[in-house]
């Protein structure tokens, strides 16, 4: 090889790697009939409002492919989220640690949970496993559509549309918990209520925007997160994507027309919203039928994400790296008051023979006992737990961004916790991954109690938050960029 040959392989080989990127969107709507997951007490589905999907996007610097998938669930159980990546590397080679799925929390959608939310690993029913097949469909036909790509990230503030749900209320006026005690804070307490003193913690007004295009050419896909629960207000009985959806729906237009081929593809992951929601308690939006609210915020979230890609500067490279790991956490403490308590509650609540059956439930049973007999059920479930939560954590480095992953609906200081915390520039939480455990809240919360505190919403110890927090922490350290590396 002459010199000046080896002198250019040798910057070839040191200049850093071009991007692409590819992206598809899978269908995982289920049957008319299927059970709708969202409250307490499912009940069957009766239409489509708007079809369901698993939005897929894989990324390769070259040597790393990364893949982030974002479903259409109310949460995805940890064996669908083993399985489809074990399709994936089976079709397409992709470590199972380099790909990230979550589930977006819509409440109008079958169930990817299966019957024990608080067993690690579960035989998947055929629905779990058709979702597990599309998702891995959907990875595969984006690494079919894999092409040279630029990518951007910014952030933009949307704050008008998230709000603790969690307050602070004057003495006296909090109501009994389905346990018989009360608690220092009431979530989704009444709207103007004169009791209402201020909220529990803080919100996120952050949406994160991860943007791919074609070179100086058409958009191929947007990761966005934004820290709101999810909207509500579908149609009877109707399976619905909520705002994540029209969000989707919207932005394609506002890229693309929808009519790129291959398709661009938009997608709207949960950052950390466990204690936040759409709900002004001081000075509450008016109602509108179904679907008017969820459409208020998505097409003013599509504006706005639309509006920040139009400023952003694009790179043609960015490294890629992923860590995954999966500590072993206690499950949240059920002492012998509580199993007394649940005893009781299942030997008063009546039985009927027609009804749906609450979550956690062993019976149908009149309205007044559906909460505390899901809750009897829960800790009585949780009480039988053997083996402690196999708790997935995950880290992907995209250039100078950073994605920690949490399988709870995690509260926001978490994730605000994350961002101060990360050793990356541009870091941001995405919830409901590889798993569905319970809301995460922090120490101080739980010791506050609430809705999302209560043993049965709340899975795992009271010390989690700040185990997972410091893995996150330590395997992003492990994937930061370090001093002098070429980008
Ligand atoms: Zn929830």
């Amino acid at each position: 090889m002459s010199s000046i040959a080896l002198t250019l392989s040798l910057l070839l080989a040191a200049a850093p790697s071009p991007l692409e990127a590819g992206a598809a969107a899978s269908n995982i709507t289920p049957p008319l009939g299927t059970l709708i997951v969202g409250g307490f007490a499912p009940y069957p589905s009766q239409h489509v409002h708007d079809e369901l999907h698993a939005r897929c996007l894989v990324l390769d610097d070259g040597e790393t492919k990364i893949a982030l998938v974002v479903c259409d669930l109310l949460g995805v159980h940890r064996s669908v989220s083993v399985e489809a990546r074990r399709l994936i590397q089976e079709t397409t080679g992709i470590p199972p640690q380099n790909v990230l799925i979550s589930a977006t929390h819509t409440h109008s959608a079958g169930t990817a949970l299966g019957k024990n939310r608080y067993a690690n690993e579960q035989t998947l029913d055929d629905y779990q496993q058709f979702v597990a097949q599309r998702i891995s469909d959907g990875v595969r036909r984006a690494v079919n559509l894999l092409r040279p790509a630029e990518i951007a990230f910014a952030t933009v503030d949307v704050p008008e549309h998230v709000f603790n749900r969690r307050w602070l209320m004057r003495k006296g006026s909090v109501p009994a918990n389905p346990f018989g005690k009360v608690d220092k804070v009431k979530t989704n307490p009444p709207v103007r209520s004169p009791d209402l003193i201020e909220p529990a913690g803080p919100i996120d007004p952050a949406v994160s925007i991860l943007a791919l295009r074609e070179p100086g050419g058409p958009p191929i896909a947007v990761y966005c997160a934004y820290s709101l629960h999810y909207v509500g207000g579908s149609g009877p009985a109707h399976v619905s994507a909520d705002y994540y959806g029209i969000f989707c729906e919207t932005l394609e237009r506002l890229q693309s027309d929808g009519d790129g081929d291959p398709p661009f593809v938009a997608m709207l992951a949960n950052g950390t919203s466990g204690d936040i929601n759409n709900i002004d308690r001081l000075n509450p939006q008016s109602g509108g039928g179904p679907y008017h609210r969820m459409r208020e915020v998505a097409e003013d979230l599509a504006a706005k994400v639309n509006g920040a890609l139009a400023g952003m500067s694009w790179q043609g490279a960015a490294p890629l790296a992923a860590r995954f790991s999966e500590p072993r956490l206690a499950w949240r403490e059920v002492g012998p008051d509580l199993m007394a308590w649940a005893a009781d509650v299942e030997a008063r609540a009546p039985r009927v023979p027609d009804g749906n059956i609450p979550v956690g439930a062993k019976w149908a049973t009149t309205r007044e006992f559906v909460t505390p007999l899901s809750y009897a059920g829960r800790v009585q479930s949780l009480a039988e737990t053997a083996e402690p939560a196999f708790v997935p954590l995950q880290v992907l480095r995209i250039g100078d961004v950073c994605i920690g992953t949490s399988p709870c609906e995690t509260f926001a200081e978490i994730g605000l916790e994350f961002k101060r915390r990360s050793p990356l520039p541009h870091s941001f939480m995405v919830s409901l991954a590889h798993g569905y455990i319970g809301y995460l809240p922090t120490p101080r919360h739980i010791e506050l109690g609430g809705y999302e505190t209560w043993p049965g919403t709340n899975y795992l110890e009271p010390q989690a938050s700040e185990k997972m927090l410091d893995a996150l922490i330590q395997m992003a350290a492990e994937i930061a960029p370090h001093p002098g590396e070429k980008k």
